[in-house]
């Protein structure tokens, strides 16, 4: 009967769009049914990932996207919408019988104006291959994720990501100026790029971080910048976390904007750079750009407060060191096939609370019975607080209970978080794994976000059972 289903919804998507996009072969379901989520992972591994789309469409325009949408509104199909699938979170995790979009054949640079510094891009386009034609040109968007070889346009401004950059250029919300998306029925609403407007609400910020449930991004315009001239490094090791973050304080709350400014606590540290530190030191990474007088005063100012907080300079070779790794992970899959139980918590809190969220999150996390590793780093900074970037690896002795302990894990820095003032993500985003929490971050909010997703996708087709928390 599902079969007969999913073959009727095919032949309807080829008589709208064309056979040459329409996808529905073994290899490509099984490409498009999760994103990089670890419990989709664990579940894969395990053989027991449970849903699979009916097929997959390919758009190469915006009419596409147009006409995908107003047939699955009037045949009342969910469509979730699918960047590069390097979602962390579950927010890609398409239902059986659904339609996935995948917006990659969308990947035209469609116009820099230097003049005015902004690049006009379709939403499908890799993030390298981005910053690479924006390269060409002398410039860069200066949004540079872990992900950039992984990852979209359109999926960076759905999840609101933030990149390695970010305390200088500013997270995708900063970037942001125009926008081009398709709502659930299929209408086009163009956010034209301004500077800034005072015109009612900032319709950007509906879809930014909406994860595919409130329209479907096909454009974006975003602020770009000319390549920097120069670049210093410097490098600075800390008895503790806390004297870390007290000198990253100081740096940001008087103005200085390294746009790298990373700090490892003592496991993280000794992890990656051993031969710079001693004992169990915290390491700092400062890394400034731009005109040389700039960059040759903020690192000198950065130099300063750290030496005023007892730091030690370690040079600029650790910073190269992460240069050349900072995108080198290991595959989340192999460690999952070995037996691991990984992920990375990212979190955020203002800096009356933050070195008591790690403290609380480390300590919550330690309590799992088969943990090996719980360790953090901050790396994104603001006047008013600071991230930090967990990541913990357990290893239960029975592969059955991987997702139980996944989920302990994250319960457990979840809830320890909310407890200390935290927010609950920086910029992975909500997907499926954190919608637990989502009552406690926005309280009544929820009632206001769901009476958005009914008033823009009443009959609820656009990627259900992401982001916001089912009915209490
Ligand atoms: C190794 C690794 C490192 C990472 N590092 C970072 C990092 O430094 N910073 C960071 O912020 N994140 C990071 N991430 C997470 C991930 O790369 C980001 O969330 C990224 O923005 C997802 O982009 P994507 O194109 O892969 O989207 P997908 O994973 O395909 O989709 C993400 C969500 O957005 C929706 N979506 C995708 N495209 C569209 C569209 N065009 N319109 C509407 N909805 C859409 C999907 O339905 C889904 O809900 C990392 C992930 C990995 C695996």
């Amino acid at each position: 009967m599902a079969e007969n289903d999913n073959q009727k919804l095919r032949a309807a998507l080829v008589a709208e769009v064309g056979e040459q996009i329409v996808n529905w072969n073994d290899g490509t379901l099984d490409d498009h049914s999760h994103d990089t989520w670890p419990l989709s992972l664990i579940r894969a591994h395990r053989g027991d990932l449970g849903t699979r789309p009916a097929c997959v469409v390919s758009p190469a325009s915006t009419e596409q996207v147009q006409a995908v949408l107003r047939l699955a509104d009037r045949e009342k199909v969910a469509v979730s919408p699918f960047g590069a699938g390097s979602g962390v979170c579950g927010g890609f995790l398409p239902d059986n019988g659904s339609i996935v979009l995948d917006m990659r054949r969308m990947n035209q640079l469609i116009d820099v104006d230097e003049t005015s510094l902004t690049a006009r891009v379709q939403s499908g386009m890799m993030g390298h291959l981005f910053e690479a034609a924006l390269a060409e040109r002398g410039y860069s968007m200066g949004h540079w994720p872990q992900s950039i070889e992984l990852s979209t346009v359109g999926g960076w401004v759905s999840t609101r990501a933030a990149g390695q950059f970010s305390s200088r250029y500013g997270s995708i919300e900063d970037m942001l100026l125009g926008l081009e998306v398709v709502l659930a029925g299929g209408e086009l609403v163009r956010i034209s790029p301004s500077p800034r407007r005072s015109a009612g609400p900032d319709l950007r910020h509906l879809f930014l971080g909406s994860e595919g449930t409130l329209g479907v991004v096909t454009e974006a315009t975003v602020r770009i910048f000319p390549a920097p001239e120069s670049r210093r490094l410097s490098s600075f090791a800390f008895s503790d976390f806390e004297s870390g973050l007290e000198a990253i304080r100081q740096i940001v709350r008087v103005g200085w904007r390294p746009p790298v400014l990373r700090l490892y606590d003592g496991h993280e540290a000794a992890r990656h750079f051993g031969q710079w530190i001693e004992d169990d030191e915290s390491m700092l990474l400062v890394l400034s750009e731009g005109p040389p007088a700039m960059a040759a005063a903020e690192t000198e100012a950065c130099r300063e407060i750290c030496l005023a907080m007892q730091g030690r300079e370690t040079g600029e070779a650790a910073v190269e060191h992460w240069l050349e790794e900072r995108n080198n992970v290991p595959s989340l899959a192999e460690l999952i096939a070995k037996g691991f139980v990984v992920d990375t918590v990212e979190v955020t809190a203002d800096w009356r609370h933050i070195g008591n969220l790690y403290q609380q999150v480390i300590e919550a996390v330690s309590g799992v019975e088969s943990l090996l590793i719980v360790s953090g780093h901050s790396s994104h900074s603001y006047a008013q607080g600071t991230n930090i970037y967990f990541t913990f690896v357990a290893q239960p002795q029975d592969q059955k209970d991987a997702e139980a302990t996944y989920l302990e894990c994250w319960k457990r820095a979840m809830d320890a978080t909310v407890r200390a003032n935290g927010s609950i993500s920086h910029h992975h985003g909500v997907g499926r794994l954190r919608k637990p929490w989502m009552r406690a971050e926005h309280g009544a909010g929820i009632e206001v976000m769901r009476s958005i997703k009914r008033a823009l996708d009443p009959r609820g087709i656009l990627n259900p059972g992401a982001l916001l928390p089912e009915d209490e």
